[in-house]
């Protein structure tokens, strides 16, 4: 704890000034464009690994970067979710996983969860990317938790577009959906390119989008 208040007093004698009047103008008001969804892992920090400043990002984190598919029971991402994009008008949506997840090891590698009964209920959510995962052949543990990442966001992608303010944003073509794999060692990070369920290089590929909003014409 000690080092969090060190940090505190670092913030308030350095890095508050340097910002101030971006905090001036924020004390009443933000306008982030883009809903980040990722991990709780301590090593993936969105604002660092895009470089964007407070204000720019609406995060939600949690074990897995998981989004449970709309229910009538709507629970915390459900409605931060909600508030992203019906209130705030976010125009794009980011589902982040990356390596050496945690909760997608233990997903892939079918670990016993008994004593951690909330987790394993929570990650119950990543279920459809884990059967396709587990119908695969993999050469080894690695690549199978790698796989198991990156089909998960793409489950978790399927699972956010059955919640209606999407849906409907969706459908007035205002939000684009992205899915990214972090790398933690190299810092790369790698976009769902939905045409072909490949993932590509973002820096090879700047303009990967997994979910490109496309205004639909009302019918006559
Ligand atoms: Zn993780």
């Amino acid at each position: 704890m000690k080092a969090l208040i060190e940090g505190f007093l670092k913030f308030q004698k350095d890095a508050f000034p340097q910002r101030e009047n971006l905090f001036k103008h924020l004390a009443t008001t933000q306008h982030p464009g883009t809903l980040f969804i990722t991990c709780s892992d301590s090593r993936v920090i969105p604002e660092l690994l895009t470089q964007q400043e407070p204000g720019e990002l609406f995060v939600i984190r949690n074990a897995g970067n998981i989004v449970p598919s709309y229910s009538p029971h709507p629970g915390g991402v459900s409605a931060t979710v909600e508030y992203a994009v019906a209130v705030l008008g976010v125009t794009d949506i980011v589902i982040c996983g990356h390596s050496d997840c945690g909760a997608m090891t233990a997903v892939a590698q079918c670990k016993c969860m008994d004593h951690l009964p909330g987790v394993a209920g929570w990650l119950q959510h990543a279920e459809s990317a884990k059967v396709i995962n587990e119908s695969r052949t993999h050469v080894n543990e690695t690549a199978k938790v790698n796989s198991m990442v990156r089909e998960n966001v793409i489950a978790q992608l399927a699972n956010i577009q059955t919640h209606p303010s999407v849906r409907l944003a969706q459908e007035k073509g205002l939000v684009n959906l992205h899915g990214w794999v972090y790398d933690i060692e190299t810092g790369s990070i790698d976009a769902l390119d939905a045409d072909n369920r490949t993932f590509k290089s973002l820096v090879e590929h700047p303009t990967t989008c997994a979910v490109q909003a496309r205004p639909v014409q009302a019918a006559a």
